[in-house]
């Protein structure tokens, strides 16, 4: 008997596999990712000039428990809080990776939950373009990924995407998704449906049928359907960032810079795709290495340094505040 125990009703999160008769296999808490970070690092608390948290876009529980951490070592160390916006640190973690991109740039922020085209003019001020009017692209490829069997233990979009490498992107016809629509939104929900549908009338058993298990020529039918998906995943990509192109250098005949970054911006194909957009009009792609477009703590901490610098903090919470979520109110939301 192997049991998963999770604890999150305090401070910190703990987690442990337990067999049966005892014997604990492994046990983590996650004050130790803190504890790790500052030890790999080699400061200690009192070396920060700040802390910086998520506070959203996210589920409430879940930004709670980091907003609890962030705001208690802010208590100890007098230290000022930046509440930083999840989606703003996908765009801005770009500032990092190349130091010469300056405001204003176009950015698409692409991942599990958002589908952003979003000018920057300045730090905090930003315009949005476009955005899903449905789902997300990583949420398409996610449950793409999940109906063709995939093994989604790393993450759907990288599976799908390997598996694309194998199969013809022509051999379907998925329809693009709203070109009746002449603006920068999106909608990935009817994309979806489609791939479904492309694996239910093959007679291909949907839904945990693991690809392991699968013929050569059901294999090779199911890469088609990856290709053809990631085809015109991208394919519908490329038209609304070509619109948004047009329509930011209409606006802001400076940029030079098109950032393209969250957890989909991983994805080599998207890359490539994207690139030749930018090419195509004379602007530079950014693109920040894999491990720093999928969540990850260095944006959080490279975008608590760009408003830190530029004042934009909270002072340290006081010793007999109870109120924790308080910070959660200065959401500096891309609008
Ligand atoms: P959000 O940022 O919208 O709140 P999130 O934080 O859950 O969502 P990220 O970590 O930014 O999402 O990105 C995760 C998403 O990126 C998942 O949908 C995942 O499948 C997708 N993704 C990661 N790598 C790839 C890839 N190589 N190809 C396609 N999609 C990918
Ligand atoms: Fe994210």
């Amino acid at each position: 008997l192997l049991m998963l125990g999770i604890e999150t009703s305090c401070d910190d999160t703990a987690a442990a596999v337990v067999r049966g008769d005892g014997v604990i296999l492994s046990q983590v808490v996650s004050s130790q990712v803190v504890q790790k970070a500052l030890n790999d690092a080699n400061v200690s608390e009192s070396d920060l000039c700040a802390v910086a948290v998520t506070v959203g876009p996210g589920l409430s529980l879940c930004l709670r428990v980091g907003v609890h951490k962030a705001r208690k070592i802010a208590k100890e160390f007098r230290l000022p809080i930046v509440g930083v916006h999840h989606m703003e640190a996908h765009a801005l973690v770009s500032r990092l990776v190349n130091k010469d991109l300056n405001f204003p740039f176009l950015a698409l922020l692409i991942s599990g939950g958002h589908n952003l085209l979003v000018l920057a003019h300045e730090l905090g001020k930003y315009v949005q373009l476009g955005t899903t009017i449905d789902d997300a692209i990583g949420e398409a490829y996610d449950k793409s990924a999940r109906w063709l069997g995939l093994d989604i233990r790393k993450g759907g979009g990288p599976a799908l995407e390997q598996l694309a490498l194998e199969g013809d992107p022509k051999a379907i016809k998925f329809s693009v998704p709203m070109r009746q629509h002449k603006d920068c939104n999106f909608s990935y929900a009817g994309l979806k449906t489609q791939v479904r549908l492309a694996i239910e009338s093959r007679n291909i058993p949907a839904d945990h049928i693991s690809i392991s298990s699968a013929t050569e020529e059901d294999r090779q039918l199911r890469a088609n359907i990856a290709a053809s998906f990631q085809r015109v995943a991208v394919l519908h990509l490329e038209e609304r960032c070509q619109r948004a192109v047009e329509w930011a250098l209409k606006m802001e005949p400076s940029i030079k810079y098109f950032v393209v970054s969250g957890g989909v911006a991983s994805n080599q194909y998207v890359r490539t795709h994207l690139n030749h957009i930018a090419d195509k009009n004379g602007l530079q792609l950014v693109c920040p290495p894999p491990s720093l477009c999928t969540d990850n703590g260095v944006m959080i901490a490279w975008t608590g340094i760009e408003h830190f610098i530029a004042g934009r903090f909270d002072d340290p919470p006081a010793f007999d505040e109870p109120d924790d979520m308080q910070v959660m109110q200065q959401i500096n939301m891309v609008s």
